[in-house]
C-alpha cells in the first residue's frame, strides 16, 4: 500500500494505545479538550461507529484534523472507513464530516471574477473526455470553471492523465497560478494540490487500497469537500450508470446523485444531477492522447455524435446553473455557438499556453504521443451489436498501459483502444470492431480476449439506451 508511509506507520507503532491529541478547532468543546490535553483514544469511536452509534461534531473534527495530520494511524482511520462503509453517517455526520475535510486546507474564493463559476464532476467512466471539451466551452460562453480534476483509477480514465500527455502541460499548480490560469482563461483543469482538502487526499488513498471506496457517503463527502474548497459557486454532477460505471444499477446512481444534492444543499453548494449512461464508452476513442484528439474533434465540430451531444447538454445545464441562459435550449445554443465560432478551440489553445502546455497541438494533433504497435480485432460473425461493455473495455485499456494497476504505475500515453463500432452498428463477419494500440507486445495478449469479450454480436438490435437517463435537482 504505497499511500501508508513507512513515517505515518512508525509513528503510528510509537503509540501504545492508538490515542491522539485532539485537533485545533474554533469550537469550544474541542479547545477545552485540547486544553486539558486529554487523550482521545479512537479505538472506542470505531467501537460505537460498528455498534451503529453516532460520532459527535467534536469527534469527527478530531478525527478528520488526525487524519490529515497524520497523527492517526492509518488502521484506526481504515477501521473507522469500514464501520462507515457498513453503517452510514447520519445527515448531521456527514455535513460534519464534509466541513471539516473542507477546513483541513484552504479555500478559494472567486468573488472579485466578473462572471460565475460553475464546475462539472463525473463519477468515472470509460471514453469520457467531456471535460477537455466542455470547460473551454463554457469559458468562451462566460462562466468560469475552476476545475479540480482527477487521474485513472480502476477501470476508468482520469482527465490529468490525458492532459498531460500534451507535451509540458502541468497539472500541478500552486494556488496564485490556478488563480491566474482560471482568470484569464475562463477555466483551469488542475489537480488537487496538497493544500485544498488535504484530508480528502489521505482518507481517499486509504479507501482506494481497504476497499472502502463504494460508500455513498463517503463518495459524496470527498466529491464535495473538493468542490467547495475550490469555491466552485454550483456544481454539475455527472453520474454514470452501466457497465463502466463506478456504482453500475441506476438505484446507486440515484441514491449518490440525491446525496450529493442533499449534502450540497446544506453546505451552500448548488448541485445538480444529470444520470448518464456508460454501459459502452463514451466515444471511440479509450486511452489518453487520442482523448485528447477526439476532445479537440468535438471543439472543431466533429468528433463522436455522443461526445458532442453530452458536452452540449452539460454546458447548457451549467450555464442555466449559472445564471447565463434562461433555459437548457438557449444554453445549449451558446454552446452550439462556442463550438461553430472557434471561441471554444481558442480558449483551449489559451488554458493549454498558460499552464505550460504545447499548444501547437491543438491544431496538429498528430504531435501527440502515439503507441509503437497496433492490433485490429474482428467480428467472428456477421449481425448487430447487441452491447459494448464499457467495464470490460476500461480495464483492457488498462492493461495495455492507458490506465493504473496500481497507483505509482507509469501510464503509457498512446496506449488506447479504438472503436471501429458501437452497440446498434450492423457488421459482417471480418469487419473492424476496434483497434488496440499499444507499447508492450506482452501486454496486448492479455488485454485482447477481454476487448474480444466486451462486443456481443445478436441477429438483431436490442433496445437503445438514452445517453441522458434523468435529471435530479433544481436547475437555478
Ligand atoms: N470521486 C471522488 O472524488 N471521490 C470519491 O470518493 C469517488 C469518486
Amino acid at each position: 500500500m504505497s499511500q501508508v508511509s513507512a513515517a505515518r506507520l512508525r509513528r503510528a507503532k510509537r503509540r501504545e494505545h492508538g490515542g491522539v491529541r485532539a485537533a485545533a478547532s474554533h469550537t469550544p468543546g474541542l479547545r477545552a479538550l485540547k486544553a486539558s490535553r486529554t487523550p482521545l483514544a479512537f479505538p472506542p469511536l470505531i467501537a460505537r461507529k460498528r455498534d451503529g452509534g453516532a460520532l459527535t461534531d467534536d469527534e469527527i473534527r478530531a478525527l478528520i484534523d488526525g487524519a490529515a495530520r497524520g497523527t492517526i494511524p492509518d488502521y484506526q482511520i481504515a477501521a473507522l472507513l469500514m464501520a462507515i462503509v457498513w453503517r452510514g453517517l447520519t445527515n448531521r455526520e456527514l455535513v460534519t464530516w464534509t466541513r471539516a475535510m473542507v477546513d483541513s486546507g484552504e479555500r478559494l474564493e472567486w468573488s472579485a471574477l466578473p462572471g460565475p463559476t460553475v464546475d462539472k464532476h463525473s463519477t468515472g467512466g470509460v471514453g469520457d473526455k467531456i471535460s477537455i471539451c466542455l470547460a473551454p466551452l463554457c469559458a468562451a460562453a462566460g462562466l468560469y470553471v475552476p476545475m479540480i480534476a482527477g487521474r485513472a483509477l480502476g477501470h476508468t480514465g482520469g482527465t490529468l492523465d490525458k492532459l498531460e500527455t500534451i507535451p509540458g502541460f502541468r497539472t500541478a499548480l500552486p494556488p496564485a497560478e490556478f488563480r491566474r490560469v482560471l482568470t484569464r482563461a475562463g477555466f483551469v483543469l488542475a489537480g488537487q494540490s496538497a493544500r485544498l482538502a488535504p484530508a480528502d487526499r489521505v482518507l481517499y488513498a486509504l479507501r482506494d487500497a481497504t476497499a472502502t471506496v463504494e460508500s455513498i457517503p463517503l463518495i459524496a463527502s470527498s466529491i464535495l469537500s473538493k468542490k467547495i474548497a475550490e469555491g466552485a459557486g454550483a456544481l454539475v454532477m455527472d453520474v454514470k450508470v452501466g457497465s463502466g460505471a463506478f456504482l453500475p444499477a441506476r438505484r446507486q446512481a440515484r441514491a449518490l446523485a440525491g446525496a450529493l444534492i442533499a449534502l450540497g444543499q446544506r453546505l451552500g453548494l448548488r448541485v445538480r444531477a444529470v444520470l448518464t449512461d456508460m454501459d459502452q464508452p463514451l466515444g471511440a476513442a479509450i486511452g489518453n492522447a487520442a482523448e485528447v484528439r477526439e476532445a479537440i474533434d468535438v471543439l472543431r465540430g466533429s468528433g463522436p455524435p455522443d461526445v458532442h451531444a453530452l458536452t452540449v447538454r452539460l454546458g447548457a445545464e451549467m450555464l442555466v446553473l449559472g445564471g447565463l441562459a434562461r433555459d437548457l435550449c438557449a444554453g445549449a445554443g451558446r454552446i452550439e455557438q462556442a463550438i461553430a465560432s472557434g471561441g471554444g478551440l481558442d480558449r483551449l489553445r489559451l488554458g493549454v499556453r498558460l499552464q505550460g502546455g504545447d499548444e501547437r497541438v491543438i491544431d496538429d494533433p498528430g504531435r501527440l504521443p502515439a503507441a509503437r504497435h497496433e492490433q485490429t480485432l474482428r467480428a467472428p460473425r456477421g449481425g448487430v451489436i447487441t452491447r459494448v461493455h464499457a467495464g470490460a473495455l476500461g480495464r483492457a485499456a488498462t492493461l495495455l498501459g492507458a490506465g493504473r494497476l496500481r497507483k505509482e504505475d507509469r501510464i503509457s500515453p498512446g496506449a488506447a483502444i479504438m472503436l471501429h463500432a458501437k452497440a446498434g452498428a450492423c457488421v459482417g463477419r471480418g469487419d473492424a470492431l476496434c483497434t488496440l494500440h499499444y507499447d508492450d507486445r506482452a501486454r496486448a495478449g492479455a488485454a485482447k480476449p477481454l476487448a474480444e469479450g466486451a462486443f456481443r454480436i445478436g441477429p438483431t438490435a436490442g433496445r437503445a439506451s438514452p445517453l441522458v437517463l434523468e435529471t435530479l435537482g433544481r436547475l437555478e
